[in-house]
């Protein structure tokens, strides 16, 4: 099989986000989730249009499953890079700090509405935090394995609203783990994807 596409290493030990993600969810969710969508993805895109296009131009433009699953892919891949055990902050500082206030308000704003968000958004889904060409930052529902370039939007931070995401560790209370997620995020990690 190729293995063009690859899931990225975890930058934690699998159970160090416990008690918010413990080590089965991530074995579950990282080991069989995300590498069935690699190995979809790779076999999918052999033969097609899409053989030598990287992840972000496939989920950015592919139609059917092998926009699916390359979409599910850099989800996750974004997903799982900005959580840490332990983060040095709680909120975000420098230029993100200042787009957030400029956008929203305040950090409280945001944060209340990107929760309401992801426990409203119906079926399978994530929330993001996006922005658009000129640093505006957005709140937005996308279904599936939708994502923000599709809208020509950057991600800057996602919450993966899937049940397989949650219902190991918090059975059907989506609002719980939503506000367990906010304390393991490595704002380091969100505020270069939106200076970059
Ligand atoms: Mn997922």
């Amino acid at each position: 099989m190729e293995t063009k596409f690859v899931a990225p290493q975890l930058r934690y030990e699998a159970g160090s986000l416990a008690p918010v993600i413990s080590e089965q969810t991530i074995g579950f969710h990282y080991g069989k989730h995300l590498q069935t969508y690699v190995n979809n993805l790779n076999t999918m895109v052999v033969g097609t249009e899409w053989e030598h296009a990287s992840l972000e131009e496939i989920a950015a433009k592919a139609q059917g499953g092998i926009g699916n699953n390359a979409g599910q892919v850099l989800n996750h891949n974004l997903y799982f890079e900005q959580f840490a055990p332990k983060p040095t902050r709680n909120r975000p500082e420098g230029k993100l700090a200042e787009a957030i206030e400029k956008s929203f308000g305040s950090f409280d704003e945001m944060k209340s509405r990107m929760s309401a968000a992801a426990s409203t958004l119906f079926g399978s889904g994530w929330a993001w935090l996006c922005a658009d060409q000129e640093g505006n930052l957005s709140v937005a529902q996308m279904a599936n394995a939708d994502n923000p370039l599709r809208h020509n939007l950057r991600p800057i931070l996602t919450f993966d609203v899937w049940e397989h995401a949650y219902y190991l560790d918090y059975q059907n209370r989506r609002p719980d783990y939503l506000a367990a997620l906010w304390t393991i995020i490595d704002w380091q990690i969100v505020e270069s994807r939106f200076e970059k």
